[in-house]
Formats: structure tokens, sequence, C-alpha cells
């Protein structure tokens, strides 16, 4: 949660910053947090917000100091009633970056699913809701393959005018309908504009909120600011935010914090190729070595999307599909969710369906994906030991 205390004053300050982060499950009614505030409040040129994150059994609320903070002594920050520690801030990626610390508290939980650094789940479904026999077919295979998330276009960011746009807001009720049927969860859905967000409510509402939605901010509109603070504005759904094809990382993690600046820190960021022609023959050049880098930049889930990174059904003589073999190159380094496209008819889809997996492929894609977890898994036990040892 972000409250607002004071205006900042309009001199300019290096963008530096301080965030102190209290004892876990500081008391806001407590005789020393008042003693914390009246401090703060105290302080010329200087704005504070307080924002709470919430843990696996504990709230953790952390206090943005902006403005004049350059004159603040970390260790007179330290010492304040019911503070843990000061943090310096000078990345611009205030609130989602790491900053350095590596024991920041990181990750939500949202209707029952815990995404985190070290979750990972799995978002297949329908690039493009198409029909309802489609969704449903989609969402049955998830159930009996034990998974609770999926992805369903309703607004498709079309390169050509002409192109089927997506069913938009009259699909949304019976794909929410049918989530609830087969106990899905969290459904990733992309918007492209801020009337979607009231959609998305209005049909959650009439349907009985069978379900829960990540809204998936798309790479075309990764610098749409403006959507970006509409989006950041709420905090009923957590954000999905795809890194931006033909910018650079920096800027991209920049424009995923609008979303946190807003008041929603609740961001998974994916990773989903870049444009370039050194990615052909794939659609995009893949870039899952980033998953390791934003995790220690940020304290977002990282996502990869295979599909729109690899772009065709190719395999390679052992057998195995680009897309697999991308997804695991991502598990493998840590990803925490994987975005991926199935079509009961690929060849029918109405967007992307030459890089849509089948329904056939569903239990063989999800044992893949298992045994890349396990391997990171192995992999970080091993590190853990040869650190150990070599400190
Ligand atoms: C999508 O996930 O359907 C999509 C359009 O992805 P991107 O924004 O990464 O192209
Ligand atoms: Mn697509």
């Amino acid at each position: 949660m972000l409250s607002s205390a004071r205006n900042p004053s309009t001199a300019t300050y290096p963008p530096v910053s301080v965030i102190l982060i209290l004892k876990p499950n500081t008391d806001r009614a407590s005789e020393s947090f008042a003693q914390l505030t009246n401090h703060l409040e105290s302080l010329d040129d200087i704005s504070f917000t307080f924002h709470d994150v919430h843990g696996e059994g504990q709230v953790l609320t952390e206090v943005y100091l902006l403005g004049d903070t350059a004159r603040l002594s970390k260790e007179a920050m330290a010492s304040l009633p019911c503070v843990e520690r000061a943090v310096r801030v000078q990345e611009s990626y205030r609130i989602l970056g790491r900053h350095g610390e590596e024991d920041r508290q990181e990750g939500f939980d949202y209707n029952g699913v815990r995404f985190s650094q070290d979750d990972l789940h799995v978002f297949a479904g329908l690039c493009a809701v198409d029909t309802p026999e489609h969704v449903e077919i989609m969402m049955k295979a998830l159930k009996e393959h034990g998974q609770q998330c999926t992805r369903m276009g309703a607004y498709k960011p079309r390169t050509s005018p002409y192109s089927f746009q997506g069913h938009g807001a009259s699909c949304l009720p019976w794909v929410f309908e049918l989530a609830g049927k087969y106990d899905i969860r969290v459904i990733a859905m992309e918007v492209t504009h801020e009337r979607h967000i009231d959609e998305i409510d209005e049909a959650l509402e009439k349907t009985g909120n069978p379900t829960g939605v990540m809204l998936q901010i798309g790479t075309r509109n990764t610098q749409n600011f403006e959507l970006l603070k509409h989006v950041g504005r709420q905090k009923r759904h957590p954000v999905l935010f795809k890194r931006g094809f033909g910018i650079t990382l920096n800027e991209s993690l920049n424009a995923a914090e609008y979303l946190a600046s807003e008041g929603n820190p609740n961001v998974v960021f994916a990773l989903r190729g870049m444009k370039n022609q050194g990615g052909d023959p794939h659609r995009n050049m893949v870039d899952f070595t980033h998953v390791p880098v934003v995790k220690r930049l940020t304290r977002m889930p990282v996502c990869v999307d295979p599909s729109h990174s690899v772009g065709s059904r190719h395999s390679s003589p052992d057998g195995l599909l680009d897309v697999f073999h991308a997804t695991a190159q991502g598990v493998i380094a840590g990803a925490n969710m994987v975005l991926v496209d199935f079509h009961p008819k690929p060849a029918g889809a109405l967007v992307d369906g030459p890089q849509a997996l089948r329904m056939s492929e569903l239990g063989w894609f999800l044992e893949d994906v298992s045994i890349a977890r396990e391997a990171y898994l192995l992999r970080r036990k091993a590190a853990d030991r040869a650190l150990k040892t070599n400190n």
C-alpha cells in the first residue's frame, strides 16, 4: 500500500533516495511508529511514502524517502524507532529494484497463488480466445494436468489493422465462467487500453469472480506510460509486464517501475525475445540469459515467453521443438513463470497459430519443464555447497 505523506519540494536533487526497512509486522498504531512518522514529518524538503510488502507469514513495511536525502546519514536513519535498516538507493527503479540487498522481501500472493523469485508457474493457453469450445478444451486439459494458471488473449495488439483484433469484452463472461468451472485461479490477459481494466472488472463481478486476472502489458506498450500509470493505479490485479522488444533492459525496468510508483508493485517481468536480425530464423532473439540478471537487479519474479521468442514449431534432430529448448533454457536459469501458446487446432488459430503447441503435447511440455526445474534446483544446491566450501 502506498500512502502519500507530503508533497516533494520542487527543488531538484540527485536521483538518490533512502528506503527505511521497518521491523517485521510493525504496528502502525504503536507509539514508536508515531514517533517515526513525527520525525520524518519534521524533515524539510523530504517526502515519504509507506509501502507494505506481504511475505509468507509477515508484513514488511518500507518507507521511501524522496527529496534532499543526500544529507541524511544512513546510520542515523537506521537508529530511528521501528527501523531495522536503511538502504541508500541509486538506481532509478527504486521500488522494484533490489539495490544490492539480497534479502529484500519479494513476491506476492494472488488468488491463492504465490508469485516470487523462488516459485515456478506455467501459463499455457490461447494467444487469442476464439471459440468457447477451444477455451473449454484448453482449460479442461490444464485441470487434468494439475495446472491452475492459463493465458487467454481477448484484446490483441496486431501489426496490421486488418488482422483479427480479439473478441474484446464480449468473450470475457464465458471465458471467466469456464475458468471457474476448471478451477483456473489466474488468467494472464493483455490490456491495451485503460478501459479494458473496467471491462474485466465488470465481467468478473457479473460472473461472481470465478477466477483471477493478471493484467498483461505487451511489448508494444512497454513504454506507453499513460497506460502503465492507469494499470499501476489499480491494486486489484497483479501485472505481467513484457520487456520492450527494441529497447535496453534498463529502459524496460524503468518502465516497469511506473507500475510500482503509481501504487502496484505486484509485477512479473517477462522476457519475450528481442527484435534483431541475429535471432533469425527465430521470430526474436531469445534473451533468457537475462533471467538471473533481472532477478539480481530487481525483486520481480521473472517470466519467459518461449512462444513469442521462437515463433515457430521447428524442432531439431533430437526431437525437441525449439519452443521446448528455449523454455528449458529459461527454467534452468531460474525463471518463475512460463507463458506459452497452445491451441487445439493450431492451423485454424486466429493469431500466432504457427508457434502454438498442440494439446497432445501438453503433458510432454510440462514434463520437460519439470526436468529443467529439477536441474535448476540441483544447480542451486551445488552452488550453496561450493560457496560454503570456498568461503
Ligand atoms: C502475447 O503474449 O500475446 C503478445 C502479443 O506478446 P508480446 O507483447 O510479447 O508480443
Ligand atoms: Mn501472440
